[in-house]
Formats: structure tokens, C-alpha cells, sequence
């Protein structure tokens, strides 16, 4: 079966259209640039996607405040669902196997690989080989210049896994796919959660949230969610928290002797950090049950030091490990997932802000001061008035 490749970009909208728009990220703290950048014909082995919708990661802000160093000037942007404008013609079929088409919506792996290696394929670490990119993650002087989501278009390079999505997901249940939700995936896989658990959620963010609707999905009998934040707390409960703990009023003793005793009868059988809180660690592992499993999944940065003491860890038999990035069958089962649950838990909330690509520092002071949980840019709308 032949691939439909036009030559031109892309067909869909404006034939010849022959740049597209982004906001660039010139350093950081400093407002975005909208800039137009030439668009060229993919190679065989690309693919070229109409952005729809990107939203902010806490990664993204990271990057902008200058907690992490990312390329200057660049397009940030990898939580990214399309449609495809152009593809190539060695670029026949999904992760899942189906056959891609232009015009399919979709969304990709929020990172690439070139080649084949032994940590890729020995290991079966494809998100850990050698020569790893990540979308948001290149300057915008280089060709192809559009390699991240806050742009109309971004293409697709070879070893980019692509997930077509179903008509029934939104939008903005399908932008959090490819990071946040693929994420807790890998992170709950790892933590071994199975039917009858429990499991205790160190942050209740994007992350989090998601966390507690996995765990229950993955059969835990209770999941307890710890965080500071009210709001958070009570969000929670919808996305399958049977209790949340303030960790602002509670101190670290009471929280760990709250879990005890929602974890009845001798603590928790695993815990998750995602709060990116460095003290959280040897406070989640006290929270454990004898031979307890402890993934750390929101300590991203470098610096992140605690102090513990290995007499614990050996004396109560925990399992503790770090999970960064996902293997890509992860990003098929949190489509699988989403699609599965969206009736039981209200993702579709949790992408609560709009805005078009003009508007994207508001749309980052928003995210910045958590009056947005994940704001959107929609690169193609009209600027409006933001809600
Ligand atoms: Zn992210």
C-alpha cells in the first residue's frame, strides 16, 4: 500500500505555505518571539505534523526560568498532538501497527533515537540510548527548525514512535499523553502495583494525579495522596485518592504514622515521589511496609541530594528506583488507559487554560503561578480572551 507524500507543505491548510510560525524562547526569563522559520519537504524518513495543541510540562518551565539547561534560542514544547501534513515514504505504520495516513491525529514519543544499540536493544532502554533527543530540545537556527511544540508545525525524525489517536479523545485528553501520563506508567510499572496494594503518592501535581487514577486502575485497594497544596489535595479525590494527607499541617512523624495506619497493618507496599521535594525520599521510605518498593519519578533535576541512612533500606528489605522517560510501549498503554478511564476520571479537566501562540507568556505566567494546572497553546487559534 502507497503512502500519500506531497511534495509541498502541507496540503491541508494552505499549499504554498512555505513557513510556519513559533514562539521562540531566546533565553532564559525573557518574553517569547514569534518568529517565521522556512518549512521544507520531508525527508523518506520523516513525518511533518500540524500542531493542534502543546501544552506547558513543568519541564518546560523549568527550562524557562534557567533551572535546566536547554538550547538558546529554542522552541520548547514536547506534550504535542497533531495532524499529520506530510509524510514520508518509509514512514509506514504506528507504534500500534496501523497504517499512517496525512491527515491522521496523532501524537509521538516526547523523544528520538538515531540507531539501534545495545542499550536500546540488548537492554531494551530505548529511552536511555545513546544519541537520545528530546522534542524542545534544539535550537531553532538549525534545520529543520521545528522540533518542538510551541509552533504550528513540528516534524518528525527518525525514531520518533507516532500513536495515532482515536476520534473519541480530545485534545486535551491526548496533550498529556506522550509525558505526564506515560510517565506514571513507567513510574507505577516500576513499582510493581498490583491488585490489593496500597500505595502511597508523594505530589499531587499533573504527575500525581495520574499516579492515583493508574494505581486504581492497576487494582490498589487504597492509594493515599500526600501534597501541600488545598486545591490539590482536593482535586485528588476524583482521580482515585481514597484519602489525602496535608503535608503542610501535618508534621513529617504524623504523616508517616497517617499512612501506617491508612496502609493497616504494617505500611505501605509501595511509594511514589513525584513532588520533586529531595526530603520526600527517606520520609517515603520510613512510610513503607517490610520489603516495600519506593520509585523516585519527580526528582529531575541535578542537586536533587538527600540524606539516608542504608541501615533502613537494609534492615526493612525496600526496593527503591529512578524512572526517567518511558520505553514507548508505555505511550501505548497510557492512550490505552486514558481511553479506558476517561469516563471514571475527568481527565479532560486537568488542561484547564488556552491560549494562542501570541499569548504564550501569559500562558506560562499562568503555569508559573499554578492558576493554570496544565495551560494549552493552540498554535492555530486566534488570540481571544483568555478565561
Ligand atoms: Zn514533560
Amino acid at each position: 500500500m502507497a503512502n500519500r507524500n506531497p511534495t509541498r507543505p502541507p496540503a491541508a491548510d494552505s499549499p504554498d505555505r512555505a513557513t510556519g510560525r513559533a514562539a521562540v524562547y531566546p533565553a532564559p526569563q525573557r518574553p517569547f518571539e514569534i518568529r517565521e522559520y522556512p518549512l521544507r519537504p520531508v525527508k523518506p524518513d520523516e513525518a511533518l505534523a500540524r500542531v493542534r495543541m502543546a501544552t506547558i510540562c513543568r519541564s518546560d518551565l523549568h527550562s524557562y526560568h534557567g533551572l535546566r539547561p536547554n538550547p538558546c534560542p529554542g522552541i520548547l514544547g514536547h506534550e504535542i498532538v497533531g495532524t499529520i501534513a506530510q509524510l514520508g515514504d518509509e514512514v509506514g505504520c504506528d507504534l500500534r501497527g496501523e497504517r499512517l495516513r496525512v491527515g491522521d491525529r496523532v501524537t509521538w514519543t516526547m523523544f528520538f533515537h538515531p540507531d539501534h544499540s545495545y542499550v536500546s536493544e540488548i537492554l531494551d532502554l530505548p529511552q536511555k540510548s545513546p544519541g537520545l533527543r528530546k522534542y524542545g530540545h534544539d535550537r531553532v537556527e538549525d534545520e529543520p527548525h521545528f522540533l518542538g511544540g510551541f509552533a504550528e508545525y513540528c516534524y518528525l525524525l527518525p525514531g520518533t514512535g507516532i500513536l495515532r489517536l482515536p476520534d473519541a479523545l480530545t485534545d486535551e485528553e491526548a496533550a498529556p499523553l506522550n509525558c505526564g501520563v506515560a510517565t506514571m506508567i513507567a513510574v507505577t510499572e516500576a513499582a510493581g502495583i498490583g491488585l490489593g496494594d496500597t500505595v502511597v503518592i508523594q505530589g499531587l501535581g499533573l504527575l500525581g494525579l495520574y499516579g492515583c487514577a493508574i494505581a486504581k486502575s492497576r487494582g490498589a485497594r487504597r492509594v493515599v495522596g500526600i501534597d501541600a497544596v488545598p486545591s490539590r489535595l482536593a482535586r485528588a479525590t476524583a482521580f482515585g485518592a481514597d484519602i489525602v494527607l496535608n503535608a503542610a499541617v501535618l508534621s513529617p512523624e504524623a504523616l508517616v504514622a497517617a499512612v501506617k495506619v491508612e496502609c493497616a497493618p504494617v505500611g505501605a507496599d509501595a511509594g511514589i515521589e513525584v513532588c520533586g521535594v529531595p526530603e520526600a525520599v527517606p520520609l517515603g521510605l520510613r512510610m513503607l511496609r517490610p520489603g516495600g518498593r519506593y520509585i523516585i519519578g519527580g526528582l529531575v533535576n541535578p542537586g536533587s541530594t538527600f540524606h539516608l541512612d542504608g541501615n533502613e533500606i537494609l534492615r526493612g528489605l525496600l526496593a527503591l528506583r529512578g524512572v526517567h522517560n518511558y520505553h514507548p510501549r508505555h505511550l501505548v498503554q497510557a492512550l490505552d488507559f486514558v481511553v479506558a478511564n476517561r469516563d471514571r476520571f475527568p481527565f479532560g479537566e486537568l488542561v484547564d487554560a488556552r491560549f494562542a501562540l501570541d499569548e504564550i507568556d501569559e500562558a506560562f505566567a499562568r503555569a508559573a503561578d499554578h492558576s493554570a494546572l496544565r495551560a494549552a497553546v493552540v498554535p492555530w487559534a486566534t488570540r481571544q480572551p483568555s478565561a
